[in-house]
């Protein structure tokens, strides 16, 4: 399997090729040259999400430097649970993305990105920069699985003032190889700056720069794995296809949700939750693409003006008519999200964070044909990132989980830097 950019270059590069690369030479983000079909008998007998995860990214890396290390891979990135849990049978559950090292979804492509890049360019002679620009998860959790991992350094970058304080905590408390710059800026300001950097074609050779956001598709692939696990798991009880809800803001994690669908995994209908910024519900109603500045909400990891992986589904959905048939957006308010966080809590003792909460609001929302159907709806963090939005709203602590309290315990460090290029090259090595 080839990979080639969205923005037309011919060049058709490999899985580990376009891993080690980022984003393309031309500006693009990279892609499948084609989509390999799966039948859900293809996946009998495996039953861990590492297994179902070997099985579905094998066509990806046929021919690749990594094929014959890919089962290992799966095995030592996705090495945490990721339950569906239902509320209500058969109609309503969650999908727990929470579980990992740091406590939300983005721990799945960090570790399966780290495990690979681990094999492919650890230098300690000439080491590996990863570039992240990050609006709360991201960094926490690519820094975590990149934690003294020899011959590779990351460097993330973070709007001041616009991620929570635990958050924060987790992009500075790490080792050597980490390196964490609050930027004075906001989110997009740091996603610019990253790409600024890239398109500097000197730097990016001098410091063998890389990225780890989710451009990469060395984060997509694997996030594919939870959708084609959990509604294997349904199919397999039911006969029925699971219908998913997504908390999207970059739309990584909903574009591998499009992607797990295409290849033929028993998913139905797909509908997006997004924040206050709405580019993409905008964009569907009006059919004109206008991506804006971000505004910053309570659920900040979403707080994208700009998706950079619209870019990809735009590939696979050219006309707006298109796109509109294959996933549906709605858009929800702070003040929707303090209203879900305590709704959920009433109804059925669960704590969820604000972005789990957009996803809420839109089920709430649905109307009366579709929400016979069954739900997952997807959990990106744990609640307890956000005490400080989650606390307050249900008078009560939100117990921390062993991963968290762990990482809280260590000393942090970080820079603060302006958004220019020359303010982060003196942070490169
Ligand atoms: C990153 C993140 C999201 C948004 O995911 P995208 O892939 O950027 O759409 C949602 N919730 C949490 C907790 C996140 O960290």
């Amino acid at each position: 399997m080839r990979f080639h950019s969205t923005r037309g270059n011919p060049e058709s590069i490999t899985a580990s090729e376009a891993i080690n690369r980022g984003l393309a030479p031309d500006g693009g983000l990279y892609i499948p040259e084609a989509w390999p079909a799966f039948q859900p008998e293809d996946f009998d007998g495996l039953n861990t999400v590492a297994e179902v995860a070997n099985r579905l990214i094998a066509p990806f890396f046929a021919g690749d430097p990594l094929e014959n290390d890919l089962a290992e891979i799966c095995q030592q990135a996705l090495n945490f649970p990721i339950p569906t849990r239902w509320l209500e049978s058969d109609r309503l559950a969650m999908l727990e993305l929470f579980h990992g090292p740091t406590a939300a979804f983005k721990d799945v492509g960090a570790r399966f990105l780290a495990a690979c890049m681990q094999r492919l360019q650890g230098d300690a002679a000439k080491p590996l920069n990863i570039l992240v620009a990050t609006s709360g998860d991201t960094g926490g959790a690519v820094a975590a699985a990149f934690d003294g991992v020899p011959g590779i350094r990351v460097v993330v970058l973070y709007p001041k003032g616009l991620v929570s304080p635990r958050q924060e905590h987790q992009l500075c408390c790490w080792g050597e190889n980490i390196v964490s710059l609050r930027v004075a800026g906001r989110f997009d300001d740091c996603q610019a700056l990253v790409k600024q950097a890239f398109n500097d074609g000197a730097l990016r050779e001098q410091f063998r720069l890389s990225s780890a956001n989710s451009i990469s598709i060395g984060r997509l692939l694997p996030q594919m794995s939870y959708y084609a696990h959990s509604s294997l798991q349904y199919w397999r009880e039911t006969g029925k296809r699971l219908n998913y809800i997504i908390p999207t803001g970059n739309v990584g994690n909903s574009l591998a949700c499009i992607w797990a669908r295409k290849l033929g995994l028993p998913i139905g209908e797909i509908r997006l939750a997004t924040n206050a910024n709405r580019t993409i519900p905008d964009y569907l109603q009006s059919g004109e693409w206008q991506p804006r500045e971000s505004v910053a909400t309570l659920a900040s990891a979403m707080d994208v003006g700009a998706p950079s992986n619209m870019e990809r589904l735009f590939h696979l959905h050219p006309q707006v008519d298109s796109l509109r048939q294959a996933i549906a957006v709605q858009s929800v308010s702070d003040e929707e999200i303090r209203q879900e966080i305590q709704r959920v809590w009433q109804r059925w003792q669960e704590m969820i964070c604000p972005h789990t909460a957009t996803a809420f609001k839109v089920w709430e929302d649905l109307p009366d044909d579709l929400r016979q159907l069954p739900w997952n709806l997807v959990a990106t963090a744990h609640a307890a990132k956000f005490d400080s939005i989650v606390e307050p709203l249900l008078g009560r602590q939100v117990p921390l989980p062993a991963a968290l309290a762990d990482i809280l315990e260590r000393p942090a460090r970080r820079h603060d830097i302006a958004p220019t290029l020359e303010a982060l090259v003196p942070f490169l090595a």
